[in-house]
């Protein structure tokens, strides 16, 4: 008979519980035989004194298997994932779901809602009139072996473990811990019965990861924890000190991921998307050259043919594709100086967004799809006095010293700023 008070008090003293011990605590959890409480407490005794591999590799197991796992039929296809720690303007997985599917992959994403500064996938394609994102797990394998993509909320059968303990790690200052975040998203997409993930851990200021130690430690840990799992697993590390790509918001974030599946838009949204996608596409045994990857990647976006794809997917959700994303009124912000932009604080950008009504400060709040922010520079551009920043998206002018706020997050300087690359490390089971 295990007691919850003996488990949490082993992990405080820092040493290394058992696979049963972890097991035992996370049904307990789920039943309601352990309370929340205890759960906090054993919480923060694991962020403070972190888990050994063995460890989070049980914690990871207990979560997934408090759920179901999907399982597929047969198919020449084989199943994929790719998913992001989060960044401000990251719309990446609205193109690479439908870019997937039209490589003869299945891609049963799973996404979430935005919290904090880094918006949500989901929330970003409600503001299509119609779009479903609660499909029931039928419907999604249905979906998926139509079409091949879908996009979608979770159901309460994937890992509801987590789905409890998340909720209270965001209330109890425990979710910045290595091992938990780590078994927290892995046990959500190894439910999805995948045979290979690509994972896009975000780094700077616009997401959780702010230096490059901690992104390269929280990717090692989820390729080691996914390739044993028996998925081939690899993550790229990418930058966001500034935020990716020129539009934040739901609505203008759909409208810009659009303009990527036609063959235009900014060239960092489409850089990132097609390097996840090679990523992808290797590892799932579909290409053995990067550079016919991405060959392959670029012509078919040129081509339109993952804009019909995600044309299809949207219809297939019930959402009403060429219906207008209606988007509010633009307010201009101009630049007082002359110089370099050397620098778009990300963080910034994501928290206007969120005071614009575009995010949401506590769980469950409401989303205005309509506001947004759109950025008319990149770093290294020069700019004169007077020229256009930044576009505000708003139903009423924003205040004097929000805008003055908004204006100082840009940088201009009077050097060039050296150039930063997108895509700062890759990570595989060799490396990790
Ligand atoms: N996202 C998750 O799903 N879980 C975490 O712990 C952190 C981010």
């Amino acid at each position: 008979m295990m007691h919850a008070t003996e488990i949490i008090a082993k992990k405080r003293d820092a040493h290394v519980l058992t696979e049963d011990e972890i097991r035992w605590i996370v049904n307990a959890f789920v039943s309601g035989e352990v309370p929340d409480y205890q759960m906090a407490a054993f919480s923060m005794a694991i962020c403070i004194q972190g888990m050994q591999d063995a460890e989070v590799y049980a914690l990871s197991m207990a979560m997934l298997e408090s759920g179901t796992t999907l399982q597929w039929p047969a198919d020449e296809r084989p199943i994929i994932d790719k998913h992001s720690t989060g960044g401000v303007g990251d719309k990446v997985s609205l193109i690479l779901a439908p870019l997937l599917a039209c490589c003869d992959l299945r891609v049963p994403m799973i996404s979430g809602r935005g919290l904090g500064i880094t918006g949500g996938t989901l929330d970003k394609l409600e503001s299509i009139p119609g779009f479903r994102t609660d499909l029931s797990l039928e419907e999604m394998q249905q979906q998926v072996q139509k079409i091949g993509c879908t996009i979608t909320g979770t159901s309460r059968q994937i890992a509801p473990a987590d789905q409890r303990w998340y909720t209270l790690r965001d209330v109890t200052a425990t979710v910045p811990s290595l091992a938990l975040i780590t078994s927290s998203i892995m046990c959500k997409k190894l439910a999805e019965g995948l045979d290979a993930l690509v994972l896009d851990v975000k780094c700077g200021s616009g997401t959780s990861m702010h230096n490059k130690s901690e992104a390269h430690a929280l990717a090692e840990s989820m390729v080691h924890l996914g390739t044993r799992m028996g998925v081939t697993t690899t993550a790229l590390i990418s930058n966001m000190n500034q935020p990716l790509g020129r539009m934040l918001g739901n609505a203008v974030e759909v409208n810009e991921a659009v303009e990527i599946l036609e063959g235009t838009g900014p060239e960092t949204v489409r850089a990132i998307s097609v390097a996840l996608g090679c990523e992808a596409l290797m590892a799932a045994g579909m290409e053995s050259e990067a550079d016919a990857a991405k060959n392959r990647l670029v012509s078919l976006l040129d081509s339109g043919q993952a804009r019909e794809k995600f044309a299809h997917m949207v219809s297939a959700q019930g959402g009403d594709f060429e219906a207008e994303r209606k988007v509010a009124q633009p307010f201009v912000l101009s630049s007082k100086h002359a110089g370099y932009v050397s620098d778009i604080h990300a963080g910034k950008f994501g928290r206007a967004v969120v005071q614009l009504g575009g995010g949401r400060q506590k769980l469950g709040g409401a989303i205005d799809p309509s506001v947004g922010i759109e950025l008319c520079v990149e770093i290294g551009e020069t700019v004169e006095p007077g020229q256009e920043l930044v576009r505000i998206f708003a139903h009423y002018p924003p205040a004097d010293p929000w805008m003055d706020a908004l204006l100082e997050a840009i940088q201009i300087s009077p050097e060039k700023p050296p150039a930063v690359p997108l895509i700062i490390d890759h990570v595989t089971a060799n490396t990790a």
